[in-house]
Order: C-alpha cells, then structure tokens, then sequence
C-alpha cells in the first residue's frame, strides 16, 4: 500500500496507473475508520484495478471549531485497517497541501443545502462541495464511493458533478450498522456506554416511523410520535425527523409508491451530533 502526503507525487503515480489502463476507484473520508468506510473500500476494490482512499479532516466543511477540535484522528490504526482491506493507496495530506489558500468560491446549492443538515451547519456543504471538487481534480477517479448514511451530501455532490461535468461514476453505498442498529460513524467513540445504548433509539425510531407510515398513518402524525417517542430518552435531543423525496430532499406530505422517500434523523446524543437515514420502500 502506498501512502502519499503530497498532491504532485501521487498525480504522478496515478498518471502512470491510468496510462497503464488502469481504472481508479475512490474513497473520499475523514479517518477514524469503521467497517462502514471500510465497506466503501472493499466495494472499489471489487469494481476497480487501483482503490484510492483519501483521510482528510477538511476545516472547511465544520461550522463548529470544538467539533473539528474534537473529531477522532487515529492515522495509524487507519492506515491497519486500509492495509488488511487491500486498498492499493492512501492519500492523506496536511491542511497547507489542499488549501494553500482559502478559496474564495462560494457554493449555493438552491434548496438542497437550506433543508435538514444544512438548517443547523451554516457552510457545511460549501465546505463538502469546496473540498470533493478540490479531490476528484486531484485524484480523477473513474468511480468514486460514498455512503447512504450521509443522504443529503449524496444528494448534493451528484449535483455538484452534473453542474460542473466531473468525469466520475458516483456509488452510493448501504449504510453498515451496529448489532442494535446504530449507523457507524466516527463519532460513536464519543459517546458515554449508557449514551451508546440510548443511541440505538435513532434507528428503532427510523424503522417505528416506516411500519406507521407503511401501514398508512399520516407523515405529520407519525412525526408527532416519533417525537414523542424520543423524548422518553433523557439524553437524546432531536434536531430533525423528516420524511422527504429522495432526489430532491422535499419534504413529502403524502406517501406515494412512485417516489422515493427517505426518512432522516438528526440528534444529539449526549454531547454527540448523529444522523442517520433509510428508505421507506426497500
Ligand atoms: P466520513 O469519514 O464520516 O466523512 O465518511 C466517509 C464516507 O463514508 C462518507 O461517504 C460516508 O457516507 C461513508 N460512511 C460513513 N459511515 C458509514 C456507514 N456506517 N456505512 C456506510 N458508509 C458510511
């Protein structure tokens, strides 16, 4: 496995890998890896000769400095993960290589970026869509892999790449989930044993939500008794429930088998920010 820390060095390796006919398989993440982004990566492994996978912390896409302050680093136990997973590279660079100064381009993406986790973290997607576009021209990759658990960025970077006619193949992939049900993410470390187990409550009332909207309750009345639901937990406190059109990130009022519908979650638990989300028809 090859780890580079540098832009040109690893263009370089990748130009060689491409004129051998190649195809490149990326993974874009901010470390502290899990058996979710370790999905992603066994998944380009299996659709691609070369799998790239970026660890980067991108300042830009926090609205909340004791957030950046506090997101896991674990380089080390990371660079394990990717080695035992067979991932051919590694790309993790310092702030000063990507941003050798901060860009002054400004995203706006219409009401994409307004609804759920755009309400609550002024400039996030600005900050995704800065450092996304920054990587793929750094990488050029053929395909590149993100998660479901992070809809709404999904949603966002595949308009991104029709706007801007990133040449890139765009997979989403399922979302990896804990025994009791709770997406992975880097930021489950944080959370206290007894936050942990209330932590669960997240999915538990994604999957409430689908049977009464399946069995054809109303979307405002089986919001009402999610909330109501969550609220028996003394440290969970919900940002968002919202039931909306997959695509376009609607809010929906009526279910309709047509459309694609996602139900999407966000909530601190303990001192925690998760979300998480799952379609309403499989
Ligand atoms: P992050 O490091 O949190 O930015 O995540 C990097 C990529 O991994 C993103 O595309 C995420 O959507 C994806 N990801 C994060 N958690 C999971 C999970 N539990 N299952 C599958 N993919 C995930």
């Amino acid at each position: 496995m090859q780890v580079f820390h540098q832009i040109k060095p690893l263009k370089e390796f990748l130009r060689i890998q491409r004129c051998n006919g190649d195809n490149i398989g990326f993974v874009p993440t901010m470390g502290a890896l899990h058996e979710g982004h370790i999905s992603l990566v066994k998944q380009s492994i299996a659709e691609n000769n070369i799998t790239i996978c970026s660890i980067y912390v991108n300042p830009v896409q926090f609205n909340d400095a004791s957030d950046l302050l506090k997101y896991p680093r674990t380089l080390e136990s990371d660079l394990e993960k990717l080695k035992i997973a067979g991932c051919d590279v590694v790309f993790c660079p310092s702030d000063n290589e990507v941003y050798g100064k901060l860009p002054a381009l400004r995203f706006d993406f219409q009401s994409l970026d307004k609804v759920m986790e755009g309400k609550y973290r002024e400039g996030h997607f600005n900050g995704v869509g800065i450092v996304v576009s920054k990587l793929f021209n750094m990488v050029n990759p053929d395909k590149a892999y993100f998660g479901q658990k992070d809809l709404q960025q999904f949603i966002i970077i595949k308009n991104l790449v029709e706007d801007l006619s990133f040449d890139v193949e765009l997979i989403c992939a399922p979302i990896v989930r804990e025994n009791d049900g709770l997406a992975m993410s880097s930021r489950n470390v944080r959370l206290t044993s007894e936050e942990r187990i209330e932590a669960g409550l997240l999915y538990k009332s994604l999957q409430k939500a689908k049977s009464y909207l399946l069995d054809g309750k109303a979307v405002s009345e089986t919001i009402s008794e999610i909330k109501r639901f969550l609220l028996s937990s003394s440290c969970i406190r919900l940002d968002y429930f919202e039931v909306v059109e997959s695509n376009t990130l609607k809010q929906v009022n009526l279910i309709s088998k047509d459309i694609q519908i996602s139900l999407c979650i966000a909530a601190f638990v303990g001192e925690v920010r998760l979300i998480d989300n799952i379609f309403l028809h499989d």
